[in-house]
This record gives structure tokens, C-alpha cells and sequence, in this order.
């Protein structure tokens, strides 16, 4: 457990880092900027730690850097399509930052943020942000709270919290990019990997906006139910594959609404690390990194296409415009709580 001093934002503000640990020699820090995963450090079969999610060295690198790594996203993961959304009668802006749409809340949203303490334990830390109304174009006053915590279990448990107070969207998830055999260690290809989700949200076109419809993966290469590796089917002639060169999907997790249970599992044969998830969400987008161009990362590494991927629980992808899916609405007045966990074990 402990602080540092991680850098200074480009505005001159101190960003602190937050190291906490548990007893089976799982170690995480975060920064304060973005509420930022920026290592996650994992003994492998053999005992030797690998930090097993890319990031970068300074808070320029995140500051500039357009991946979004191990960020906190909120209030709104994924994408709204064409930025509007209504929330009770009225119609709300956002920003358009991609392809007129508004992907992960706009430049003002979570992961750019600078968050504060709020309490610290030898093996978890919550961070705060006071979210002032409109800041992203929503409505309402929001308090929102992170928790990570390393278990007894060997978990990493995310704990996010909020409330508000007016009617807004409260959707939240953690942007981090695994490689299981190391943060510089290249391709995740060969990664193994089990979703537990026998429907997936197809995508209209290549901006990634769903289309409403949700989908059997049945005979395609979105099924993930029995386990492959991620680099099987990835170039299949198969169009929702080619929108997002690869995979980058949310899947409808075949869970019950608002339990927290096992949504997939990732592994490595080279390290043995494997990771499972559960989470509380109704959906997980399988994200296989294929946008990392040249990223300067930690470390002098210089991070490629696929070299990290991301399973980022959340509401669907333009939930707040889409009356199929589960509504990301968070009433005033109401809390918002959901959790994900990534649980570490050895194969
Ligand atoms: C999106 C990708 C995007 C990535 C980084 C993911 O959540 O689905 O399309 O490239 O975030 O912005």
C-alpha cells in the first residue's frame, strides 16, 4: 500500500498514484487521473510477476493517448448514436467525437477527469469525482465513486457507485487492455478465451452503432460459448467482423439480470495466468484491440494492432436511444451500483 507522486496534467496538476496488494502477490495502481488502471501486476505458473495491462509512463502519455487504457469510462461506455439522446422530455447534445457519434461520453468524460481519494486500505483504494451538470452534455449534479480492491479470493474487484440529482445516464466500465503473457509481450492472439453468451448486438455498419437486433452467435465466429483462441476465426469472411476489423461486439451475457456471475474467461498457455469474469452488467463488449496503431507506451513499448484486449462490461451500446435494451437511466435521487470482478488463477 502506498502513494506517489505520478506526474502533473498539462494544466499543472499533481496526479497521484495509489499502489495497494494482497496476499497472493497481486499488485494494482491506479492514478487519479481517469481513476486509471496503470499496472496490474500477476505472479505467472513459475512465480514471476507480469504486469499484465498496457499503459503508459507519464500523464501526457494518457493525456494525449487515444485508447482510452485502463481508464474509467462514464457516464456513458460505447457509443450514442448521431450524440443526442432524450432523457425525460428533453433532447440532449453530446459531443460528437466519432463519426458523429458520441463514443465513451466525449474529450470531458471520466477517463479524462481528475479524480480525488476518498479512502485507501492496504488492499483497496476508492477514488471520487464530482461530476457537475452538462459537463458531457447530461443532466444533473453526479457523485460517482470507483472501488478496486484485491480480494482474499484473488480478485480484482471494481465496485462503481453513483447518484445524482436529476435524471441522467449512469453506465459505467474500466478500459483496460490485458495481455496475460505481459504488457510488451505482442500479440494476444493466441489468448484463449470463453464468453458466456449465446447472443451478441450487431453493429449497422462500420461506426459500430447497433441495430437494435439481438442475435444468435450460433454458426459464427462471434460463438465464444466453448472456448478459442481469439485469433481463430478473427479474419473470417464474416461482415460483422469486417466493420470493426475484428472483434469489437457487445455480447447479451446469458446471466440473470443484476447478479453478478461468470461472463467469460480468458487464458494464456505461455504464462498459465487465467482471468475470469463476473460482473453485475447485462453486457460485455469483446474488444480485441484492433485500433492500438503505434501507441508509445510503458516502458519504450511501442503497442500494435492486437496486442491488448479489453472486456468491458457495460449497458449496450446506445442503450439510452435503443427501447429493446435494458435502459442505462439513473433516476435522481437513486444509487447506481454495479461490479465487475477479473479473478487471477494458474492453469
Ligand atoms: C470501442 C472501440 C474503440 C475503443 C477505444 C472500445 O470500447 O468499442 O471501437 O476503438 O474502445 O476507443
Amino acid at each position: 500500500m502506498g502513494s506517489q507522486v505520478f506526474g502533473k496534467t498539462q494544466s499543472g496538476k499533481d496526479v497521484t498514484l495509489y499502489t495497494i496488494k494482497n496476499e497472493h502477490g497481486l499488485s494494482l495502481s491506479v492514478i487519479e487521473y481517469g481513476a486509471t488502471i496503470v499496472s496490474l501486476t500477476v505472479p505467472d505458473r513459475d512465480g514471476t510477476v507480469r504486469d499484465v495491462v498496457l499503459g503508459y509512463d507519464t500523464v501526457a502519455g494518457y493525456e494525449k493517448g487515444g485508447c482510452y487504457f485502463g481508464a474509467v469510462i462514464g457516464r456513458n461506455a460505447n457509443r450514442i448514436a448521431n450524440a443526442s439522446c432524450v432523457i425525460g422530455e428533453q433532447l440532449y447534445e453530446l459531443e460528437k467525437n466519432e463519426c458523429g457519434n458520441n463514443l465513451h461520453s466525449g474529450s470531458h468524460g471520466f477517463h479524462s477527469a481528475l479524480w480525488k481519494l476518498d479512502s485507501m486500505d492496504e488492499d483497496k483504494v476508492t477514488l471520487c469525482y464530482e461530476s457537475p451538470s452538462m459537463e458531457q452534455g447530461f443532466p444533473g449534479n453526479m457523485t460517482a465513486k470507483v472501488t478496486y480492491e484485491l480480494t482474499k479470493e484473488n480478485q480484482l474487484l471494481i465496485t462503481y457507485e453513483a447518484v445524482s440529482d436529476e435524471d441522467t445516464v449512469a453506465n459505467f466500465t474500466n478500459h483496460a487492455y490485458f495481455n496475460l503473457e505481459g504488457h510488451k509481450a505482442g500479440s494476444i492472439e493466441n489468448h484463449m478465451l470463453s464468453i458466456y453468451a449465446s447472443y451478441f448486438t450487431p453493429v449497422v455498419d462500420k461506426e459500430s452503432i447497433p441495430t437494435g437486433d439481438i442475435t444468435s452467435v450460433l454458426h459464427t465466429p462471434m460463438d465464444f460459448r466453448r472456448e478459442h483462441r481469439i485469433g481463430e476465426r478473427i479474419e473470417d469472411a464474416f461482415e460483422q467482423l469486417a466493420y470493426a476489423g475484428g472483434y469489437d461486439h457487445n455480447y447479451v451475457l446469458d446471466k440473470a439480470e443484476d447478479a453478478m456471475q461468470l461472463a467469460a474467461v480468458a487464458r494464456s498457455e505461455e504464462s498459465g495466468i487465467v482471468m475470469e469474469v463476473y460482473t453485475t452488467c447485462p453486457g460485455m463488449q469483446f474488444y480485441s484491440g484492433n485500433f492500438i496503431d503505434h501507441e508509445n507506451g510503458k516502458e519504450g513499448t511501442d503497442y500494435q494492432k492486437r496486442q491488448g484486449f479489453c472486456l468491458e462490461t457495460q449497458y449496450f451500446p446506445n442503450a439510452i436511444n435503443e427501447v429493446r435494451f435494458p435502459s442505462p437511466i439513473l433516476k435522481a435521487g437513486e444509487s447506481y451500483r454495479s461490479q465487475t470482478a477479473y479473478h487471477f488463477l494458474i492453469k
